[in-house]
């Protein structure tokens, strides 16, 4: 299957001679909010690194709204319209929130933060804070906001709950929804599993950098083969 999205087709990516990435395909189409799950090593970063650019897949293709996007360079793919929210929630800590805001800013933009204070109040109410002064649930909400204000097509969010305490993964789980609702594209890698099932609309099971199953969150659930095999710990 193929569509003229998001589309990750046959891809095989490398650090140095190391293969991580065995023919990989997937899809996200318009309006879609997919899951990609797997356990640690199992390849969820790197497929989302192979997709902006920073590293690039050996053979396959990557392509976006038609237009192939693998081979150029990570720069001129997020001028396209892919946003990518790291890990390690890339925010600069001696700037204030509002300056961190501006830099997701592309040239030329206005700097209306209105939408982004609609999901994240609290970032309004800590404007002028440095950025590195705010808890880590603030941050990973700030790490958001500066990828949202660019307004980009797709986002792909990795591991945003990783080290948060419950009630702000409800948070996190809850403007995921609300950008779904809005009709944010968006590709979401979690450990987090209730988190992926439950806002999901497709997933995706990586293993050892192969794609192992593709459903719905309920087929998902239902598959007790899949779940033991690649996903219990
Ligand atoms: P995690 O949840 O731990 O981030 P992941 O599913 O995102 O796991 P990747 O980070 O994509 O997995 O790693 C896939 C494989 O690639 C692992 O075996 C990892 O050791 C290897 N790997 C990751 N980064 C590098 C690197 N910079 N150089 C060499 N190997 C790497």
């Amino acid at each position: 299957m193929s569509n003229d999205f998001l589309d990750v087709n046959s891809i095989n990516t490398y650090y140095g001679d190391a293969h991580v990435i065995h023919d990989l395909s997937l899809e996200v189409g318009e309006g879609e909010v997919v899951g990609l799950v797997g356990r640690n090593g199992a390849g969820k970063t790197t497929t989302l690194k192979s997709i902006i650019g920073l590293q690039p897949p050996r053979t396959g293709a990557i392509s976006f709204k038609g237009e192939q996007i693998s081979g150029m360079a990570p720069e001129d793919i997020y001028r396209r319209g892919i946003g990518y929210i790291a890990e390690d929630r890339s925010i600069f800590p001696k700037l204030t929130v509002r300056e961190n805001l501006i830099v997701g800013l592309s040239s030329g933009q206005d700097p209306e933060f209105d939408e982004i204070f609609d999901y994240f109040p609290r970032l309004e109410e800590r404007l002028d804070q440095k950025a590195g002064t705010l808890s880590g649930g603030e941050q990973q909400m700030l790490a958001i906001g500066r990828v949202l204000v660019s307004d980009p097509e797709v986002l792909l969010i990795d591991e945003p709950t990783e080290g948060l305490m419950p009630t702000l993964v409800d948070k996190i789980s809850e403007v995921v929804a609300q950008l779904n609702e809005d009709g944010q594209t968006i590709l979401l890698v979690e450990q987090n599993i209730d988190l992926v099932l439950n806002n999901a609309d497709r997933v995706y099971v990586m293993s050892h950098g192969e794609r192992q199953f593709t459903g719905t969150p309920e087929e998902l659930r239902e598959n007790e083969e899949i779940i033991d095999e690649h996903l219990a710990v």
